[in-house]
């Protein structure tokens, strides 16, 4: 059986710029009759969980749906996009979903420093990083409180920062996901004496220094995930599903010349050793 650890099941719309005309195949809706389908054809490929993460505040009011889903696991949190907008607020919506619910995990936070910051003014850099720095202290503090591990997303050139916060805030105690990781491989083995585990999708076996990450993690370390349905396959060019974590599993297993299956089985013992289901 295989686990997709880290997928948005209640996904915000996919903005139509984002639609190019090539794309083949159905464009996700985040309409429930979308998202049925999407989690059942992934069960008949043989995805038995699903991580789903709501990262986004204009979706909590779908996370008490997400719990009534079978073979979920709740991830819920305020993704660094959203990091100018009114924390104090967001943060209060994202206790009240809590106390609904404790989730598995509070995710995806983290940082993702814009690629135009030498277009930006030097105190408009500075503003947008501390405040994406001060929400993901934030939400750290709130895993910790109750006990539960944390999702990070740790955008290209941010590793440094991750790891100086993640030492700051004493991370560890809980422990988490490095999901998305794009950065060079120096910091890896920080973030991995900090207890973390990768999680890889499907652009790290294609790209030479990130299948060097792979090589150097551990497989008890090592998570897969897909992100559906914010990242594009290649050929034919789609959004990418939930079900599509088999062949990304498959590929991954084949690098660390592991049996597919030994691999797929790893992988599920970990997710359930990070986010404690059963
Ligand atoms: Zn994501």
């Amino acid at each position: 059986m295989y686990i997709d650890c880290h997928a948005h099941i209640f996904f915000s719309p996919i903005p139509k710029e984002a639609i190019d005309k090539d794309i083949k195949g159905e464009i996700p809706t985040p309409t429930i009759d979308f998202i049925n389908r999407m989690i059942s054809n992934a069960k008949k490929k043989g995805v038995s969980h699903i991580v789903g993460v709501i990262s986004n505040p204009d979706e909590f009011p779908r996370y008490k749906e997400q719990l009534k889903l079978e073979n979920i696991i709740n991830i819920i949190g305020i993704s660094r996009n959203k990091s100018l907008e009114d924390q104090a607020y967001m943060i209060s919506l994202l206790r009240k979903e809590i106390e609904r619910k404790i989730p598995h995990g509070i995710g995806e936070i983290g940082l993702e420093y814009p690629y135009d910051f030498d277009k930006l003014k030097e105190h408009e850099e500075k503003e947008i990083k501390k405040r994406q720095q001060e929400l993901f202290r934030k939400q750290i503090q709130i895993a910790k409180e109750i006990a539960i591990p944390i999702v990070v997303h740790a955008g290209y050139g941010t590793d440094k920062d991750i790891v100086k916060m993640l030492k700051q805030e004493k991370a560890d105690d809980v422990g988490g996901q490095i999901h998305g990781y794009m950065s060079n491989k120096e910091l890896v083995s920080e973030l991995l004496d900090l207890g973390f585990y990768f999680s890889f999708g499907y652009f790290h076996p294609r790209e030479e220094e990130l299948r060097t990450i792979i090589e150097i993690t551990p497989i008890e370390k090592i998570l897969i995930e897909t992100d559906s349905p914010y990242h594009l396959i290649e050929s034919p060019k789609r959004f990418i599903l939930p079900e599509d974590v088999v062949p990304i599993t498959k590929e991954i297993a084949k690098l660390k010349e592991v049996n597919p299956k030994t691999f797929a089985n790893q992988v599920m013992k970990n997710s359930k050793e990070l986010f404690n289901f059963n």
